[in-house]
Formats: C-alpha cells, structure tokens, sequence
C-alpha cells in the first residue's frame, strides 16, 4: 500500500456503483422468498435480465438460470453472516472463485469503471463478483449494518438502508412498511373497544 490510508468520517454516499450492485443483489435475492420464486422460467429470466441489463455474454438458457438461482442463497448470506469477518471470507471466496481480476473498463454509455470479471466468464460469475465487489465496500467501511431483513412480521425479504440517518426498515418489493402501519392501527382500534 503506497497510498496514505485516509479513510475519514464521512461514510456515505458509496459509490454509484457500490449502490447499484447493492440494490441489484438485493432485487435478484428478493425473486424468493414467503410469497414464492418470481425466477422459474425463461420468461421469468427475461424479466429479471430487462430489469438489470448486464454487459458482457448473456446466454439466456436454463444452465444459465439454474446457475443464477442458486446464486441466491449463497448472496443473502451475506444479509445473516454473524459478522465481518465472515462477510470478508464469503467476499474473497466469490472473487477466488470467479478468478477475479480488476482492470478498468469503458463501455457503452459508462466512463471508465472498475471490472473483476472477463466479459466471457459466466453470467453467475460476473453477478457474484460484482455483488462482492460491494459488499467490500461495506465491509471497509464497517457499514454492514446497512444490510437488512424487511422488519414486517410476514417478509424475510433483504433490503439496503442508504438513508442518511439509517432509518429504512421494510423491503421496497411489498407493501410491507403499509401493511404493517395498518395492522398496528387496527390492533390499537380493537384495543380502544375493548
Ligand atoms: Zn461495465
Ligand atoms: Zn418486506
């Protein structure tokens, strides 16, 4: 390390890129979960790839989807490791196993940013290594916490608290921080006539 260390205070915002790393593997983790699997079928994969257009070789077939699928398990991990220590094996365990290398990359309407992985190397590497690449980030800057299960009783759905003062509590794929305010005021009604 040549560079002076000069981590300061500040901690937000991350990166452009760390946020939507985030965001996208939080989307990809929330296909499952209490209400189902919205990542079955090819049309299902369809969906997701318009959603979160990836760059590179995308070959849209059921080895492909399996491999994106069991992805998800192995990435919410990373919203229950105990710790960061093991947030930090789980990083350096994707980016080992993607054979991650980071070069600079300019392409389409992106300046030059950071890639760890070969445009060829497959889909499920490239969404592990990029997902990785952002947790990093948190990891570094002790910002773990920002990773979360929706608080609402009935969803164990992952979310990412970018807010300023650390506030967000429920998942943005139901209706759950609603949800849960309606059921609070309905029990207070039942207590009032009781
Ligand atoms: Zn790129
Ligand atoms: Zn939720």
């Amino acid at each position: 390390m040549t560079l002076k260390h000069t981590m300061s205070g500040v901690k937000l915002p991350f990166s452009h890129d760390t946020e939507r790393a985030l965001a996208e593997t939080a989307a990809l983790v929330n296909t499952v979960g209490l209400d189902g699997d919205t990542l079955v079928t090819l049309a299902d994969f369809d969906d997701f790839l318009a959603r979160s257009p990836y760059s590179g070789v995308v070959r849209r077939n059921h080895e492909e989807l399996e491999s994106i699928r069991a992805l998800r398990p192995r990435l919410r991990n990373f919203w229950t490791a105990k710790d960061r220590d093991e947030a930090a094996a789980l990083v350096n365990q994707i980016l080992d196993e993607a054979d991650a290398r980071p070069y600079l990359a300019r392409h389409d309407e992106w300046d030059w940013h950071l890639h760890v992985t070969r445009p060829d190397a497959s889909l499920a590497d490239r969404i592990a290594a990029e997902a990785a690449m952002a947790f990093l980030d948190l990891i570094r800057t002790d910002e773990l916490g920002r990773l979360r299960i929706c608080a609402a009783a009935d969803c164990e759905d992952v979310l990412v608290d970018l807010s300023k003062n650390s506030s967000k509590r429920y998942c943005d794929t139901g209706n759950c921080g609603n949800r849960t305010n309606v059921a609070a005021y309905r029990a207070r009604k039942r207590l009032q006539r009781a």
